[in-house]
C-alpha cells in the first residue's frame, strides 16, 4: 500500500553516507576504529561507565538478562505494554516474565504492582521508558534495593530522556539502547548496553564476541559467545547521528509541538501526559481516543486516507505464544489492555513539516467523524 504519510523515516545526511562510504573503501568493515569511537560518544553523552555496541536491542537485553546470571525457572519483573522483544529477553534464558500492571497516564510500570510481582525466584526488574518517557526509576530502585534485585532499564525508545535532569539509560544497574531505524537515532540494525559496572560490561563484550576476552587471540574462547558484534558500516552512521543528537532531538520536539497544537483542536483525542519530573525522547507519536471511539476502524480510516499508523503496542500477555505458555487471558493486566485499546501511532520524523502536521491532523479529524457517526447509529452499542 501506498501512503502519502508513512510512520517514519530516518534523518540521514550527506556526513553519515560520506563515514559509511569510507568505511567501504577500508579494509576495516568489522572491529575497527568506528565501533570504538560510536560507543565512546554514547557513554560519554550519557555518563555510564561502560558502553559496549551490539548489533540490535534485542541482543543488548539479551546480553544483559544472560550477564546477570538469569537461570531456567528465574522470572523477571517486567512491563505487557512493550515491544515484545522485552519479554522475550527473558524467555531466551528459559526464565518467566513476570507482569506487573502499568500506570493509565504514563504507560510505564506502576512500582505498586512490580512491588507485588516480586517473589523468591525473581532475577531482576526489567524497566520498560516506554515512548521515551522515564520510568519512576526512584521508586522502582527504592524496590530493587530493598528486594536486593538489579534494576535493568530497556531505554531502547528513550535515548535523549531525563528523569531528575539524570540521562535516561544512566540510572539502573545497566541499560539498552536501540537504532533501528525508527528510533531516534538509527545504525539500521543495531543496539547497546550500558553499564556502570566493570564486571557486567566485561562480561557483555565477551559474550557479544564469540566469548573471546579483550586482548586474548582469536580462538581464546573461554565461556559459550554469541556473534552479537556491531559492524563497521552501522557503527560509523552511527556515530555521525550520536553527534547529531541534539538536531534530531530537537526537529522531534518541535514535530511534537506541532502535534499537540493540532490535536487540541480536534475532538475525541487527547496528547499523552508527561508528569513534571521526567522530559521524554520523542519516539513514536501515539495519540489516545476517547472510549467513544473505536481505534481500528480509525485506522483503517487513516488508511484509506493514505496515512499510515501503527497499534502500539498490542499487550505482550495476549500474543497467542504468551498465552499458550502462560495461560494469560483477557483482563489479566486490564491497565495495559485499555490503554492499548485506545492508542493509535501518527506519522512521526523529523522532517514532517508544520503544514504536513496540519494536514495529517485534518485527515484524523474526518476519520475521528466518521468513526462517530458510525458508532453513533442506533442499535449499535460501540465500542465498550
Ligand atoms: C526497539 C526496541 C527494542 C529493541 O529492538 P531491536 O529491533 O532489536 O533493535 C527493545 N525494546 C523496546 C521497548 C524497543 O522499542
Amino acid at each position: 500500500m501506498n501512503f502519502d504519510y508513512y510512520l517514519s523515516r530516518p534523518d540521514i545526511g550527506d556526513r553519515e553516507r560520506a563515514a559509511v562510504d569510507s568505511v567501504l573503501r577500508s579494509p576495516e568493515l568489522a572491529l575497527g576504529p568506528w565501533t570504538v569511537r560510536f560507543e565512546e560518544l554514547v557513554r560519554l553523552r550519557l555518563g555510564a561507565a561502560h558502553a559496549v555496541a551490539v548489533n540490535s536491542g534485542t541482543s543488548a537485553l539479551h546480553l544483559l538478562v544472560r550477564a546477570f546470571g538469569t537461570r531456567p525457572g528465574d522470572e523477571i519483573v517486567t512491563t505487557p505494554f512493550s515491544f515484545v522483544a522485552s519479554a522475550n529477553a527473558a524467555l531466551f534464558e528459559g526464565a518467566r516474565p513476570i507482569f506487573a500492571d502499568i500506570d493509565e497516564t504514563t504507560f510505564n510500570l506502576d512500582p505498586g504492582a512490580v512491588e507485588r510481582a516480586i517473589g523468591p525466584r525473581t532475577r531482576a526488574i526489567l524497566a520498560v521508558h516506554v515512548f521515551g518517557l522515564p520510568c519512576p526509576m526512584e521508586e522502582l530502585a527504592g524496590i530493587a534495593s530493598r528486594r536486593g534485585v538489579p534494576l535493568i532499564e530497556d531505554a531502547c525508545e528513550a535515548l535523549g530522556a531525563t528523569y531528575r535532569e539524570r540521562p535516561a539509560g544512566a540510572i539502573g544497574a545497566a541499560s539498552t539502547l536501540a537504532f533501528y531505524p525508527n528510533k531516534q537515532i538509527t545504525t539500521g540494525e543495531g543496539g547497546m548496553v550500558l553499564t556502570q559496572d566493570g564486571e557486567i560490561a566485561r562480561l557483555v563484550r565477551s559474550m557479544a564476541n564469540q566469548g573471546r576476552e579483550s586482548g586474548a587471540g582469536w580462538f581464546d574462547h573461554v565461556r559459550m559467545g554469541y556473534n552479537y558484534r556491531m559492524d563497521e558500516m552501522s557503527a560509523a552512521l552511527g556515530a555521525v547521528q550520536m553527534e547529531r543528537l541534539d538536531e534530531i532531538l530537537a526537529a522531534r520536539s518541535r514535530v511534537a509541538a506541532s502535534y499537540r497544537a493540532r490535536l487540541a483542536e480536534i475532538e475525541g483525542v487527547r496528547p499523552l501526559d508527561d508528569p513534571p519530573w521526567a522530559t521524554r525522547s520523542w519516539f513514536v507519536h501515539p495519540v489516545r481516543l476517547d472510549r467513544a471511539y473505536d481505534r481500528d476502524r480509525l485506522a483503517e480510516g487513516m488508511a484509506r486516507r493514505r496515512v499510515q499508523t501503527a497499534r502500539y503496542f498490542p499487550p505482550i500477555h495476549l500474543l497467542p505464544f504468551y498465552r499458550d505458555r502462560f495461560g494469560h487471558r483477557p483482563g489479566d493486566f486490564p491497565v495495559t489492555e485499555r490503554v492499548s485499546a485506545s492508542l493509535l501511532a501518527l506519522p512521526f520524523y523529523n522532517a514532517l513539516s508544520d503544514s504536513d502536521v496540519a494536514e495529517i491532523a485534518g485527515r484524523l479529524a474526518e476519520a475521528l467523524a466518521e468513526g462517530r457517526r458510525a458508532s453513533a447509529t442506533p442499535g449499535n452499542p460501540g465500542p465498550a
